[in-house]
């Protein structure tokens, strides 16, 4: 199978067993093997379980950002579904006093996000800015380099969007509120 290198433009006649990635022979990049390709129904039921049970985290690793999609899940068979169609990682976290076992997966850059991003994106309610801030992010980073001042502010603008409810991001602007009683809106938004 002939694979491209994203990073140094290397081609080669790759022959190994891995499904998802190997690495570039000359600059040791992660290359992806396997095009994403699923169904509309599948990519609406992936939207769904972002949307609902997924984390969008700006990763701190020394002084580079790494976005991951997490999701972690007590019914294994989901996350193994989600490893098969999208490839990613999966981590275990040991049950303790108030939850059961669970299964982590983790979806990377190098997994393809910005392709499924603005695959999904259309079906997004919950997390669609949050989504929106990842492609924004990841269409002006450059692999390999330190983010810019403009990146890291949609670092923190997805910082501050995890840290509360959207409804307290948006403020009074946000359009439900407008279709709801003032009592509902004061708990929505909270006290500043
Ligand atoms: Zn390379």
């Amino acid at each position: 199978m002939k694979l491209k290198c994203q990073r140094c433009g290397y081609e080669w006649d790759y022959k190994g067993k891995s499904r998802w990635y190997t690495s570039c022979p000359k600059c040791k990049t992660s290359v992806k093997i396997k095009e994403i390709h699923f169904t509309d129904i599948e990519i609406g039921y992936i939207a769904g379980l972002i949307d609902g049970e997924g984390t969008f985290i700006m990763g701190k690793h020394k002084k580079s950002i790494q976005p991951v999609i997490r999701i972690g899940n007590c019914n294994f068979d989901v996350i193994y579904w989600l490893q098969e169609k999208l490839g990613g990682s999966i981590i275990e976290r040991k049950a303790d006093r108030f939850r059961a076992p669970q299964l982590l997966w983790q979806f990377h850059v190098s997994n393809g996000m910005l392709k499924l991003l603005e695959k999904i994106k259309p079906h997004l309610i919950i997390k669609k800015k949050h989504a929106e801030l990842f492609i924004q992010y990841l269409k002006l980073h450059k692999q390999g380099t330190l983010p810019t001042k403009e990146e890291l502010k949609i670092v923190e603008e997805l910082k501050k969007l995890n840290k509360r409810p959207s409804y307290k991001f948006y403020g009074e602007k946000h359009p439900t509120l407008q279709k709801v009683d003032e009592k509902t809106k004061k708990y929505l938004i909270g006290k500043p």
